[in-house]
């Protein structure tokens, strides 16, 4: 029996280390006993000697897939996570493609921790609630929040990226994460009577809280799920809930009674117009993204939003394993304020038809949700999104794929693959490739089917939308693969 002693609880570089010389031995995962910040001393004993090196012809390749899996995985609070990864490590000695199992019960209980590390991180960076508190060198910023898995290294950089200009301190009862403006440090953990209670912030939080709650919208089991009532003691909106939830039907109510009499009459044509095909689009999962898409209703982080006649959120089933990224909403979509349901989108719904895709399965967006367009008569021409605008809308895009998590993201065309790569990127040297993302995703690069309709010549429009569908073939068979 081997006992491997890992200096914390989300020691990757010691679980990488001793999985890597344990595999090169061939020492067998039930020999193997995997313990957490027990006394420091040589990374591995064993009762007796190891057995001799396998043979160079059996050396262990491990897929790429498996980093980001195992970097989450490690994070999970299961006593049983270490084990579980060395034993699909040595799996791939015989199953190279072992990760494409997806019921595999070794593959889908570490898909499980993944989501389930995804989900937490989520849930800590939207109910951290930060109190200020005066001191001798300024405002330090303090907040409590009680993880589920061991997560607060893997969440910290969005609050440093957020609060840069902040002292803060989240405190938890593992580890303080400390941000000076400068460096992101890490200690011990604390105690929620640590953390002051109320002060002026809070007004403001509940004042934006009950503004932006929509009676007509509101679904409490989906609320609940998506706000569990164990972080509402650290939500200063929390205590708003029951008196919003009370009074929503009367509010509901009057918001019917004061709504705008008939829509333009363009936007009403257009309804009639495409209402069959797009009513099948309708939302699927009415939970998290509901709230996002909402909160995106509002947004104002770049000029887009003014001239524009709505936001154009994404929609499809929240549990999607494959996203579709456009560039924006074009003229047709920002009337009727769904995408993909303009010239460009009926291309992309042939296209993906022939290929054997079911696009009523997989969530399609746009990397900007505003449509940027140049008045020319009575006609609103397309204008590409700039550098800028790409960015600030990155922030929503990022939250559709946190909310989501799909596996397989398709960027079709450069804007959605510079916001989804965060680089400018020429789409004819990535059209085809099947690229790493960040947290184990893939990203597919091919073309925008409006690149399809701009092409003058019908010979080569011909040509390049049977390239299309066969760039989207290869996405069939990946999904395919993925659901193998
Ligand atoms: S384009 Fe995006 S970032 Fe700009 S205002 Fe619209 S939703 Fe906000």
């Amino acid at each position: 029996m081997v006992t491997v002693r890992l200096a914390h609880e989300t020691d990757f570089a010691g679980f990488r280390h001793a999985a890597r010389r344990l595999a090169a031995h061939a020492v067998p995962p039930a020999d193997v006993v995997w313990r957490v910040g027990e006394a420091a001393g040589d990374l591995l004993s064993a009762d007796e000697p190891l057995p001799p090196p396998i043979a160079a012809e059996r050396e262990l390749r491990v897929p790429r897939l498996f980093v980001p899996l195992a970097e989450a995985v490690v994070c999970h609070s299961s006593p049983d996570r270490f084990a579980l990864l060395y034993r699909i490590l040595t799996r791939f000695f015989v199953e190279p493609r072992l990760l494409q199992i997806a019921t595999d019960p070794d593959v889908s209980a570490a898909r499980r921790m993944e989501k389930s590390i995804g989900r937490d991180v989520h849930k800590m960076h939207a109910f951290v609630r930060f109190r200020a508190v005066p001191t001798d060198e300024g405002e330090r910023f303090v907040a409590w929040f009680e993880p589920e898995h061991f997560i607060e290294e893997r969440a910290a950089p969005f609050f440093r990226d957020r609060f840069a200009p902040m002292h803060w301190t989240i405190l938890t009862p593992r580890v303080a994460i400390v941000w000076d403006t400068e460096t992101l440090a890490f200690g011990p953990g604390g105690r929620r009577e640590d953390v002051p209670g109320e002060d002026a912030t809070e007004d403001l939080w509940r004042t934006y809280y009950a503004n932006i709650f929509n009676p007509a919208r509101l679904k409490v089991k989906a609320m609940t799920a998506e706000m569990p009532k164990k972080y509402w003691r650290n939500l200063p909106e929390a205590a708003l809930i029951p008196s919003l939830i009370a009074g929503a039907e009367r509010r509901a109510a009057g918001m019917i009674a004061a709504a705008p009499t008939l829509p333009p009459a363009y936007h009403d044509r257009i309804r009639i117009r495409d209402g069959e095909r797009i009513e099948a689009m309708a939302d699927t999962e009415a939970t998290d993204l509901d709230r996002v898409r909402e909160e995106a209703a509002g947004c104002r982080r770049c000029p887009l939003y003014a001239n524009a006649t709505q936001t154009v959120f994404g929609e499809g089933p929240q549990a999607a394993d494959v996203m579709f990224v456009g560039e924006q909403p074009g003229d047709r979509e920002d009337l009727v304020g769904r995408p993909f349901v303009g010239p460009a989108g009926q291309v992309f719904d042939e296209a993906v038809t022939e290929a054997g895709i079911d696009r009523a399965r997989c969530y399609v967006t746009n990397a900007v949700k505003h449509f940027k367009f140049e008045p020319r008569g009575k006609r609103r021409l397309h204008k590409k999104p700039n550098g800028g605008e790409i960015e600030a809308c990155r922030w929503w895009l990022a939250k559709e794929i946190t909310l989501v998590q799909p596996r397989l993201i398709v960027g079709l065309g450069g804007t959605a693959l510079q916001s989804l790569l965060d680089r400018p990127v020429k789409i004819t040297e990535m059209r085809g490739q099947f690229l790493e993302f960040r947290d184990g995703l893939t990203v597919f690069a091919t073309v925008h089917p409006s690149f399809l309709l701009r092409l003058p010549d019908p010979e080569m429009k011909r040509l390049e939308r049977a390239r299309f569908v066969d760039d989207l073939k290869r996405v069939a068979e990946r999904i395919a693969e993925m659901a193998a």
